[in-house]
């Protein structure tokens, strides 16, 4: 399938932007040194990260004219720079990403004990914690994109001062004609409190058109009752377009243009790995919708790609898609 089959024209989109003049995809985050189990009790090393997830396969999913890139810290270390090769190989633009010469890459290794994985993190001095030190930076940085998105873990390996850069930043950029999307991600492990999760979320949440909530994360830190209410608090925040995830069970849609709908996600029969779910979908939801689908066909497409995601084994997933001259099909 093609991402045009789902009603996408590859048309500069979405409708009504002004100020932006070229086909841009922005994502914000922090990407990792991946340290996964393979064969015979050996590790193999890959590079992911929830919103770096995104913009990998928005790379697979735009039309070729779309520069998609990645707004990140890292070190000046070989492997920073295995990284940013990484990167540029995946045909992921790395202007964005700034060198810091004292600090490196975080990691995190996949354990697999009786089919169960774990995940063990060392992140706490990554240099992505520094992505929003300098205001001015980001500023010109966030300049002329048509997209961008960024997490709730975007939000937390920041400290306050710098979430609120961010946010000012990001609101800037949503001024100027950006389509900004805000997947909330919740990992109360990584904030300080679950008031200053909530608090973040609402402040992430503020400066988006776009808002990827999962269902059971929202039911368990605001106590929603139903999808409906996740939805009615991401109104209250400014949001435009909220897409409420749910694992299997129909996800709940509202639109400014289009009011209130539901998506299916397609049956899958055996999930092999659970990773990137969110992440695949938001990739699928924001290229359909930058390149003019609506946002029902958006959902579907978005549901389509996660449910052959979690199909594969670890977060990307290459051999779902076929490159043929400068895009790809999946
Ligand atoms: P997150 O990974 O962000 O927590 P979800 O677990 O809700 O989000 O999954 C995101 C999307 O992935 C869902 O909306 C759905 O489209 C798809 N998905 C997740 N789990 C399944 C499943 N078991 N079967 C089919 N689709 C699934």
């Amino acid at each position: 399938m093609v991402l045009r089959d789902c009603g996408a024209d590859a048309q500069p989109g979405p409708a009504g932007v002004s100020g932006v003049t070229r086909n841009t995809f922005l994502a914000i985050g922090e990407c990792m040194v991946e340290v996964a189990p393979a064969r015979d009790g050996l590790y193999r090393i890959g590079f992911a990260g929830d919103t770096f997830n995104t913009s990998w396969y928005a790379r697979r999913l735009l039309p070729g004219d779309w520069d998609v890139g990645y707004l990140s810290a890292v070190g000046a270390d070989s492997v920073s720079q295995e990284m940013i090769d990484f990167m540029d190989g995946e045909g992921i633009a790395t202007t964005a990403m700034k060198r810091l010469p004292d600090r490196t890459v975080g990691l995190y290794m996949i354990s697999l004990k009786d089919g169960e994985r774990s995940f063990s993190y060392w992140r706490g001095e990554s240099a992505a914690k520094a992505l929003a030190d300098d205001e001015a930076w980001l500023e010109e940085a966030l300049r002329d994109r048509r997209v961008i998105h960024f997490s709730g873990i975007t939000l937390a390996i920041l400290s306050r001062e710098a979430r609120m850069r961010l946010c000012r930043a990001l609101a800037k950029a949503r001024g100027a004609g950006a389509l900004v999307s805000f997947d909330t991600n919740l990992r109360p492990r990584l904030w300080e409190s679950a008031a200053a999760m909530k608090e973040g979320l609402l402040l992430g949440a503020s400066v988006a058109d776009v808002v990827l909530p999962s269902f059971d994360e929202e039911e368990g830190l605001f106590g929603d009752a139903s999808p409906d209410e996740t939805i009615s608090r991401y109104r209250g925040a400014g949001a435009k377009i909220i897409a409420v995830k749910n694992g299997p069970e129909p996800g709940r849609l509202w639109s400014e243009d289009g009011g209130d709908a539901t998506f299916a996600p397609p049956k899958v029969e055996k999930v092999v790995d659970s990773t990137a779910a969110g992440d695949s979908f938001g990739a699928g939801f924001l290229a359909a919708i930058a390149t003019g689908a609506t946002v029902s066909d958006a959902a579907d497409c978005a549901a389509s790609l996660a449910a052959k995601v979690i199909g594969e084994r670890g977060a990307l997933a290459p051999q779902l898609f076929e490159q043929r001259g400068a895009t790809w099909t999946y």
